[in-house]
């Protein structure tokens, strides 16, 4: 499971120089700290950021050669999240690339500037859907400018796949230009047929009920080791026959996953312990076999490596993609341990027992023994795949409730992605537009950064580990389907809100005061009901998992607090504010969602999850969505960001390797026109 990021309201305070990207100074130098550039492009809706890798310097050569190792395989799964994504989406980039690659005409017109942008979209959101909302975006040049450059440009390089031109051209220019054409890689409407409303690849021919059957065959009633049946395979139907095609050596995106193996069987041999080796090993083979029960022995054998400084995520991991949560988008983040922030985490994660046992949830659905939760803050080296350019700030693996429960999980939160998101968040005007008096702003100010920490925190490592699931009831997959990811999340959520307002903290030496929790409170309550609508269109309701989720706990803390004026919008002029009023009251309210969002999925509740998610967390009040929208333009601050990716390069002393170089490219299209080349193994189609 991952936490993005709340954007801007919880993460104020620190602050450093920034210089603009746009200065020229030299592509991929190693700056230091202090005058590190942390934003280095802005366009659409989106801003593109860099971090940097502290500690990298203190590793052993061993542990470098490791790190460049896991780097490589990382990207070499580039490739399969665009085609997961959506069928065309690999003849559509490489497309853009031979454009950007041969076409030699003007540059410096609105079109050329229009395509231009269009292409980073396509980069940033690994596809031609937007990263966040699901929805297909369209360039803004012309279809006949469009068509002109394409023919300009070399034919060798186009993905034509033995078309003419002309007819690539027919085939190719509503995918990319009509709006209605595959509109939605994932459709999540209640009453509908969600397989067959989504355009990504992870079936074809098949509807929903095929799928669902399928595995319900397959599914062995109160298996306590049950297999993650679909997490590594497209769905077709083949004469009639609906079957699967497996992701693996031998089978689909091979060409991909044998470079990943090439890889990672060289990192095998430079592994910095036993464990971590084993773990390796055993992910080597899944991905040689594709066999889900060698996957859960990997991740078993993952969780148990604790010692290593170095760890890696990689794999067919979140399956926010697929609407029914069974397909696995590919994704890897290669990290260090950030020895320091750890010493935090590790403190909330020793009192896991605690947290649980003062829980408002239900005793029955109450962990008696929570185990082995390991937490630690890492920095990132690497991130590829579903988790780059758009990155989670925490992580919390692995997804299967079994192996957490028997064999405990690996919370994460990415510390030097945080500290780029707060020195951007220092400088955004979206606190003095958007918070409602100068109590909130202050608060903010002062621990902002850290109740966005703590959030964090308590999210992955008491969140998504609490609670259990009555005997003989299924997956929350299985059970709540389209309602799972959302509802997982907003649990997660509510136990962090619950206990950032608990003295607890203080006692326990992780926060200052409980203004710290106030803070928290004022953000997550602001962002759910009117800032997290600025990253939606005119029209839209909520889609997105995080997004419903967070409205979900926001409004009907709302809702229920409304006799008592818990939480009160104020209205001045033509701005809508929102104030929290009594801080203990929503605390316990807070508390009361927890135990029925866990009763719902300890019980399977399908129906009650319909209620509860459609009832708060997917419609928009348009009348506001216009109003916050017209403010925050006005501020012309981007509503997502994404990271350019350190690059590693070997020093090699004969055969030797002595050390590994780290740069910090500044140019996101070379950048991305850079991965393109040296890491495009696939076929345009899969
Ligand atoms: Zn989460």
């Amino acid at each position: 499971m991952k936490v993005k990021n709340l954007m801007m309201v919880s993460a104020i305070g620190i602050t450093t120089m920034i210089y603009s990207c746009k200065s020229d100074n030299k592509q991929g130098t190693a700056p230091d700290a202090e005058n590190f550039e942390v934003v280095c492009d802005e366009f659409a809706d989106l801003e593109i950021l860099r971090y940097q890798i502290p500690g990298f310097e203190e590793l052993t050569p061993k542990q470098k050669e490791l790190a460049y190792y896991l780097y490589e395989a990382a990207n070499s799964g580039r490739d399969i999240i665009y085609d997961q994504k959506y069928k065309q989406n690999l003849t559509i980039r490489r497309t853009l690339e031979a454009i950007f690659n041969s076409y030699t005409g003007e540059k410096n017109d609105t079109d050329w500037k229009a395509f231009e942008t269009y292409a980073k979209r396509v980069w940033f959101s690994n596809g031609i859907h937007h990263h966040y909302s699901n929805l297909k975006f369209i360039p803004e040049c012309t279809v006949d400018y469009f068509k002109g450059i394409v023919k300009a440009s070399d034919e060798s390089l186009l993905p034509l796949d033995g078309r003419t031109v002309d007819v690539f051209l027919a085939e190719m220019l509503p995918i990319i230009f009509d709006p209605n054409v595959d509109a939605k890689i994932v459709n999540l409407a209640s009453g509908i047929d969600n397989v067959k409303a989504s355009v990504n690849n992870f079936y074809e021919g098949v509807t929903q009920g095929e799928v669902e059957s399928y595995y319900a065959s397959k599914m062995k009633k109160d298996d306590a080791q049950p297999i993650s049946w679909g997490l590594n395979s497209k769905m077709i139907k083949e004469n009639g026959v609906v079957v699967e095609k497996v992701w693996k050596i031998g089978g689909m995106y091979s060409s991909a996953i044998e470079k990943i193996v090439y890889w990672l069987e060289k990192a095998v041999t430079v592994a910095e312990n036993e464990k971590q080796q084993k773990a390796l090993s055993l992910l080597v083979s899944y991905y040689k076999t594709g066999d889900l029960k060698t996957w859960d022995e990997y991740n078993i054998a993952w969780v148990a490596d604790v010692d290593s400084r170095l760890d890696v995520v990689n794999g067919f991991i979140e399956v926010y993609g697929d609407a029914i949560g069974k397909r696995a988008s590919f994704e890897s983040v290669v990290s260090m341990k950030d020895m320091e922030a750890t010493k935090r985490i590790a403190a909330i994660a020793k009192e896991a027992q605690w947290f649980e046992d003062n829980s408002p949830i239900a005793a029955e659905h109450k962990k008696k023994e929570v185990k082995g939760i390991t937490a630690k803050v890492i920095t990132v080296i690497q991130e590829a795949g579903d988790a780059a350019p758009s990155t989670p700030i925490g992580i919390n693996l692995p997804n299967a409730n079994w192996i957490r429960q028997q064999h405990g999980s690996k919370s994460v939160s990415l510390s030097n992605i945080v500290r780029s998101y707060n020195i951007v968040s220092a400088k955004s005007p979206m606190l003095k537009e958007f918070a409602e008096n100068e109590a909130q702003i202050e608060r903010a100010k002062k621990y902002g950064a850290l109740a966005g920490d703590l959030h964090t925190d308590m999210h992955e490592v008491i969140g998504h580990a609490s609670g259990q699931i009555n005997k003989g009831v299924g997956d929350p997959d299985l059970t709540l389907k389209n309602y799972a990811s959302t509802l997982e999340e907003a649990r997660a959520d509510l136990v962090a809100l619950y206990y950032v307002l608990d003295p607890k903290l203080i006692e326990m030496g992780v926060m200052p005061s409980l203004d710290c929790g106030k803070a928290e409170f004022d953000g997550y309550i602001m962002n759910g009901l009117i800032t997290q609508l600025t990253r939606l269109n005119i029209g839209e309701n909520l889609e997105e998992a995080h997004m419903r989720n967070r409205q979900l706990n926001a409004k009907w803390a709302y809702e229920m607090g409304k006799k008592d004026n818990v939480i009160e919008f104020v209205k001045r002029g033509d701005k809508t504010y929102v104030r929290v009023n009594d801080y203990d009251k929503l605390r316990s309210l807070f508390g009361q969602l927890l135990k029925e969002i866990q009763r719902i999925k300890s019980e399977g509740d399908y129906l009650a999850a319909t209620a509860l998610v459609e009832g708060y967390g997917v419609k928009v009040d348009q009348a506001l969505l216009r109003e916050v929208k017209a403010r925050f333009v006005k501020l012309n601050v981007a509503a997502y960001k994404g990271f350019i990716q350190p690059k590693l390069t070997p020093v090699m002393e004969g055969n030797v390797m002595i050390d590994v170089k780290v740069e910090y490219p500044n140019d996101f299209k070379a950048n991305q026109l850079e991965l393109g080349k040296k890491y495009s193994f696939l076929p345009n189609k899969n």
